[in-house]
């Protein structure tokens, strides 16, 4: 074949053009290999995979980055209704209604690239520039009560700070987060020609969690989960941002608003049957408003259950742990189920609208002391607001995540707020308050607790980069 000019400058253009634009979008096939949009079984192939494309999507502007983060945003708004179906079939856990506005939040409220401002210092020396820049690929460990808006979430966040991922997801909600991968690839690489920027890994299992905390090209871990996954990500030798376990308690003291606290204690604690980290696991009550707060309830969906009926339940919630540290675990069988589900293990019937179970139990039942995750929430008898405040600090736990407040008394409020030094401090509202719904401020579904980010933004995936310039540049 004679080798002309002109075929060499063909060649190099399209080799230019496919390590610009990845392979075209045909059939799902490129160069006869099938896409995997995303989609891996192994670890190492996802993260090779994440790292090509992060050294691609580093090079582009910020308007790709605006318009990778506006597919997975349009995708979780049209597809809401069907994604949330398939979660809620999947996980079998929590509501639709809720599966399906979860989705619906991450596309509306979850702060993308408008995020990173440039910070700038000015003076007679010249100016610095302050920059926000991402690390490469985070590894990311999601839980199963929000698989796929907890990945859609980090996603966003991820994405606008310029960084690629690859996702362990919990195994029980593999499946929607795996669907939810490939559709996001599919659209981002229609939109800017990138495949690969979110990874998952199709069967997941500790191990492979493992892998991704050992891979050397994983720069950062950003894990949502109970204790073991938050100790095993702390373990790693690279930085971990773990959003760990809450059991929010609730204090009502003899000023609160009482209608309005058991509206909300029943917003909060039935939101998708009490799986939110943020949602009120336990109420602290003064004496003198205790059976008036506990009538106000009935009032709106909750059905009140008597000292039978709550020990019949926590039987039926709650079985055998594994050490003497845990005598008692959640069973898998009314975690996330609807009240009216609860009530029938129990053989109570309760209208089918209900959206709340409560009771009077002491101080140290297990419904206190355990994170349920279901729509049963146990009111706890105190004599005066300082001691519901220390039992609201001891049951905690700790975990530093949420607290919630239902008082007109700023004193107090306040004393509550340093004393509980909670991640979350909510006043007169439910505890979604704290993450925008019903309150201010925006959302993520990662709340970094015990490492302290807080609720996670792209800003929380970057590194910090400052460029000076000596001598000019200042033009005043
Ligand atoms: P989980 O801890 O059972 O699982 C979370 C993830 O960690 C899953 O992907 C699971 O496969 C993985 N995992 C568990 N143990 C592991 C280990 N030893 N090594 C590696 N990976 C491991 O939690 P869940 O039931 O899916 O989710 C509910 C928990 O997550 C609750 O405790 C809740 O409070 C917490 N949560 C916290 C936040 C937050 O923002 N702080 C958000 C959602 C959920």
């Amino acid at each position: 074949m004679q080798v002309s000019d002109e075929l060499i400058r063909s060649v190099v253009q399209e080799v230019l053009t496919v390590m610009r634009q990845g392979p075209a979008p045909t059939n799902g096939k490129a160069n006869g290999k099938a896409h995997a949009w995303g989609v891996f079984n192994d670890v190492a192939e996802a993260v090779a995979a994440a790292s090509k494309a992060q050294r691609e999507f580093e090079r582009r502007g910020l308007e790709d980055r605006r318009n990778a983060v506006e597919c997975i945003r349009r995708i979780c708004r049209d597809q809401a209704n069907t994604l949330g179906r398939e979660e809620l079939e999947e996980t079998r856990i929590g509501r639709l209604v809720h599966k399906i506005e979860k989705l619906k939040v991450v596309a509306d409220r979850i702060p993308g690239v408008e995020f990173l401002k440039t910070e700038a210092f000015s003076g007679e020396y010249g100016i610095a520039l302050q920059e926000y820049a991402p690390f490469g690929v985070i590894g990311v460990i999601t839980p199963v009560t929000h698989s796929l808006p907890t990945l859609a979430c980090n996603a966003i966040n991820m994405l606008a700070a310029g960084n690629a991922l690859v996702c362990n997801p919990h195994p029980s909600g593999r499946r929607v987060a795996c669907k939810g991968t490939r559709l996001f690839n599919q659209a981002i690489h229609q939109a800017i020609g990138i495949d690969n920027l979110i990874t998952i890994i199709e069967e997941p299992t500790l191990e492979s969690a493992q892998a991704i905390f050992d891979h050397r090209e994983v720069r950062l871990l950003c894990v949502t989960g109970g204790p073991a996954v938050g100790r095993a990500a702390l373990r790693s030798p690279k930085r971990a941002i773990v959003a760990g376990p809450g059991n929010p308690p609730v204090v009502v003291d003899e000023t609160a608003d009482l209608e309005n606290a058991a509206r909300s204690i029943v917003y909060g604690g039935a939101y998708d049957n009490n799986l939110l980290c943020i949602g009120e696991k336990e109420v602290f009550a003064v004496a003198s408003i205790f059976d008036e707060l506990m009538e106000t309830m009935t009032r709106h969906k909750a059905v009140r259950l008597d000292v039978g009926q709550i020990e019949a339940l926590t039987k039926a919630a709650f079985v055998p742990g594994a050490d003497k540290q845990h005598p008692l675990v959640v069973g898998k069988d009314l975690l996330g189920q609807d009240a009216t589900v609860l009530a029938e293990s129990i053989g109570l019937k309760v209208p089918a609208d209900t959206e709340l179970m409560f009771g009077e139990t002491e101080e140290s039942h297990p419904f206190v002391d355990i994170e349920q995750m279901m729509p049963f929430v146990p009111f706890v008898r105190v004599p005066d607001v300082d001691t519901a405040i220390g039992l609201a600090r001891k049951w905690e736990h700790g975990f530093k995540h949420t607290s919630i407040i239902h008082s007109r008394n700023i004193e107090t409020v306040t004393r509550m707020a340093r004393e509980m030094d909670t991640t979350l401090f909510v006043q007169n509202g439910p505890s979604t308050a704290g993450l925008g719904s019903r309150g201010e401020g925006y959302l993520s579904f990662s709340i970094a607790t015990p490492t302290g980010e807080g609720v996670t933004t792209p800003l929380t995936f970057t590194r910090q980069r400052r460029a000076t310039v000596v001598g000019s540049m200042r033009v005043l």
